[in-house]
């Protein structure tokens, strides 16, 4: 891992129009309506390390992993891949850094041709991106196939025939085919079995130590996260409220939202100590509450909580957005937590 970024998001924003039809609109009198699924994210992803993005469903997680590939294209703020504009992915010149990052999808089962042989379908980015013969492709595909922890006699099967681990395995092979630098990995193990995960998890493990790749990593389960993470961002209604290293994060806790996200953790070594319930839903995005949008559903609460956005200020390695740390006040409330 180095200090060197490879990804820098500044200030990166999403919004779709969610308004219904004009003529609708002007009859009923209604404005435009902008869903703001991301709004104003900033984070760095060093080059060897595993960023996670964590967050209840909804928070926008998968929308900066969708906006760091160049699937959306951001409403607002910049977001460059070693030092080039994503942007330029969609461009001819934007070919060569397609190559550098790849995206693994959530369900093996959905993003795999069942169609397609295993073979054919970890060739693909590879005859796309056309710069090996049909002989260099074949072996190619058998060294992938290994690296996965799969055999090259796996190659002429369908993916009908594997479970869901060895499934996100193929994925994951076809997502290295290129030979990637950049992996965002949304929710990779989530619709696996919890034994499952942990191997699919080891083997991304192993694949970044051995091909010196660099994770974002997206899950909204934190003891996944705590097993692969070096950083942790954590995401409530489209923006990041806090950002740390991963054990700060688990042992130190700032933001109310991160505490009641760790709470949530079964106490496994029965440590008893007292909890913050989680409590309350995700707020609708497209009526966001005042203030700092955690305000609703946050224990210590105060006036100026629901009037002004907390502002991001760094407290010892950890960036957090929330009045209660920035002016001192939560460090006197009782910390209700279960770092584990
Ligand atoms: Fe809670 Fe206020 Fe901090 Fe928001 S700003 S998380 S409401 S203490």
């Amino acid at each position: 891992m180095t200090d060197r970024p490879l990804v820098k998001v500044e200030n990166a924003s999403c919004w779709f129009d969610v308004s219904g039809p004009w003529l609708e609109r002007v009859l009923k009198r209604r404005s435009r309506i902008q869903l703001k699924a991301v709004n104003g994210v900033s984070f760095t992803v060093n080059k060897g390390e595993t960023l996670a993005l964590v967050g209840e469903s909804g928070c926008g997680k998968s929308t900066v992993a969708r906006l760091l590939v160049g699937l959306y294209t951001p409403t607002g703020g910049n977001i460059e891949f070693d030092g080039q504009p994503v942007s330029v992915l969609h461009t001819r010149e934007g070919r060569q850094l397609r190559q550098r990052l790849q995206m693994i999808f959530q369900d093996p089962y959905a993003s795999l041709n069942p169609r397609w042989r295993v073979a054919r379908i970890i060739a693909e980015p590879l005859k796309v991106h056309g710069q090996l013969s049909r002989e260099e492709r074949e072996k190619r595909v058998d060294e992938l196939l290994l690296h996965v922890g799969l055999s090259p006699t796996d190659r002429d099967r369908y993916p009908h025939q594997f479970s869901g681990g060895q499934r996100q395995r193929i994925s994951i092979a076809r997502a290295l085919a290129a030979r990637p630098e950049f992996l965002v990995c949304d929710e990779p193990t989530s619709a696996l079995d919890v034994s499952v995960q942990a191997q699919v998890l080891n083997l991304m493990k192993k694949l970044q130590r051995d091909l010196g790749l660099t994770y974002l990593f997206i899950s909204h389960n934190l003891a996944v996260v705590h097993h692969v993470a070096d950083r942790v961002a954590v995401m409530y209604l489209g923006k990041i409220v806090e950002l740390a290293p991963r054990d700060a994060l688990f042992s130190q806790p700032r933001h109310p939202y991160t505490r009641m996200l760790l709470s949530a953790i079964p106490d496994t070594a029965g440590t008893g100590k007292r909890r913050i319930p989680v409590a309350g839903e995700v707020p609708n995005p497209l009526n966001p509450p005042s203030g700092c949008p955690f305000h609703p559903r946050c224990p210590y609460v105060r006036d100026i909580c629901k009037q002004a956005m907390p502002a991001t200020v760094t407290d010892g390695p950890a960036e957090v957005a929330c009045h209660g740390v920035e002016q001192g006040w939560l460090s006197e409330e009782p910390v209700l937590t279960q770092p584990g």
